[in-house]
């Protein structure tokens, strides 16, 4: 199946309403995107799905919803405020900003990522590889800086430096300083997952690629706390965890791919990292990064606070501080891959075309449409299907047009089931559900549609 350029999909999700340009009517704010109401509907329905399998599906995970403004100190302690940052290098000639790693993969069509390079690395593999700008080809390029990333505001009446607070660059630290909160309160023993979905924010020097690379994006994150020894069995589980999950989740397997980092790679503290990549329409990029952190983060806020985060195992009595798994995707990165993935442009055996998004129905914005065929005589007894419907799932309800456009619209916004209201309706209490992928049509009872569609519909 050929793939659907990043312009196409954008295009398409602002006509059918997944997302829009931020501030569009003042002619919008550079890299900033507003979920409409079919892209607000999908990511609370991939929300779901992830919160299904990650604290659901799991006796020893607890969900947190932790405060974005945070006391400094949680990313002083953290590393954030002294080297949360990126290495910025500019061009002389056209002024064009990069960041010096993402030149480096780009140049090397990602055989080098430059991933935990220093900058004087950076800047030698630059020179010595004779990498032009990207923009305007020459190789004039300034020395590299580390920029940080973390956005900073004030708190209170004064903006004096005193009253300085960030807003969160990862929600990871949200869960580390209530991990003591959460043990105790809920009797947790390890191992044991704390998981958070929020809003996290990084000034990137380089935003784009769509809702890819944002200044301001979510993550779904999962701290799993376990103990030393244990840590590496538990990071490969959870690589086939997430790998499985983003796969039931409708991805298909050759668009994904592991990528280990290479111990130069790594930072000092972890002991692994892999990320799970998918084939974005530019090609392989990161969705999420699977990381054995060990002991690093309790160990710094211990430190840092000095409160004792170490956790006393009940029945041995030892006391030690858990190691961390942690796996953190990007909800906007893998909406944009649920997106690209579910996309075809379809050629039909009459010779027309049918776009379709192949949504997994449980992640569909809505989940079944109610068509009355003719609006004059069908109106009534669809508005009655569509209330019992929309009592249980999210209904759309399209009564304009011929039904075969109508078919098309559901097909193009990913809806998996439509029913359709016409005379056999009145007269025997009967509807056709037509399926989105196959278009085949069945006649269902009226009293079991709802029964029908809950099978299949469910995560
Ligand atoms: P990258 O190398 O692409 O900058 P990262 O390694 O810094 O990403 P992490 O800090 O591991 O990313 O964040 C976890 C996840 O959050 C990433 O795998 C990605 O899905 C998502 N993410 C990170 N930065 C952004 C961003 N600026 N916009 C959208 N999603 C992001």
């Amino acid at each position: 199946m050929e793939k659907i350029t990043m312009e196409k999909m954008v295009n398409l999700c602002k006509q059918y309403g997944f997302i829009y340009q931020g501030s569009e009517i003042y002619d919008g704010l550079a890299n900033t995107w507003d979920y409409g109401p079919l892209g607000s509907r999908l990511k609370n329905n991939i929300k779901d799905a992830w919160r299904k399998r990650f604290v659901q599906d799991n006796k020893n995970s607890y969900e947190l919803d932790a405060a974005i403004l945070m006391n400094p100190e949680v990313w002083v302690a953290s590393g954030h405020v002294s080297s949360f940052s990126d290495p910025l290098i500019d061009c002389k000639e056209c002024k064009s900003r990069y960041r010096a790693d993402k030149l480096i993969e780009e140049f090397s069509e990602g055989k080098e990522t430059g991933d935990g390079w220093d900058n004087e690395k950076l800047k030698k593999y630059i020179r010595e590889n004779n990498i032009p700008c990207p923009k305007c080809g020459k190789t004039n390029f300034t020395s590299i800086r580390q920029f940080n990333l973390l956005f900073e505001t004030h708190m209170g009446v004064t903006e004096d430096t005193k009253n300085k607070v960030y807003l969160r660059g990862e929600t990871a630290q949200g869960i580390f300083v209530n991990f003591m909160n959460v043990q105790r309160s809920m009797r947790a023993k390890v191992p044991f997952g704390i998981a958070q979905i929020g809003k996290a924010f990084r000034n990137e020097i380089t935003p784009g690629n769509f809702i890819f690379r944002t200044r301001e994006f979510e993550q779904m994150e999962y701290e799993f706390f376990c103990k030393p020894g244990t840590d590496l069995e538990w990071f490969k589980y959870f690589e086939e965890y997430c790998m499985r999950f983003l796969k039931d989740l409708g991805i298909k397997e050759e668009n994904l791919r592991l990528r280990k980092h290479k111990p130069e790679e790594l930072v000092f503290y972890s002991k692994g990292t892999t990320d799970i990549e998918y084939n974005y329409p530019n090609g392989f990029g990161e969705l999420w990064g699977i990381a054995d952190r060990t002991d690093y983060d309790l160990t710094v806020h211990s430190n840092h606070s000095g409160k004792d985060l170490k956790y006393l195992d009940p029945e041995t009595n030892e006391k030690y501080t858990p190691y961390v798994i942690e796996p953190s995707v990007g909800c906007d990165r893998l909406l944009l891959a649920v997106l690209c993935d579910s996309y075809e442009e379809e050629t039909l055996e009459d010779g027309s075309t049918r776009e379709v998004m192949h949504f997994l129905p449980s992640i569909a914005p809505y989940k079944v449409a109610v068509l009355p065929l003719m609006k004059k005589y069908h109106q009534e007894k669809a508005e009655e299907i569509y209330n019992m419907l929309s009592k249980e799932f999210m209904t759309s309800y399209d009564e304009t047009g011929n039904i075969g456009k109508r078919y098309r619209r559901q097909d193009v916004i990913g809806t998996p089931y439509c029913v359709t209201i016409d005379e056999e309706t009145l007269n025997n209490n009967t509807v056709t559900v037509r399926d989105r992928d196959t278009m085949e049509q069945v006649t269902i009872k009226v009293d079991e549609l709802v029964d029908y569609i809950k099978e299949k519909v469910r995560f």
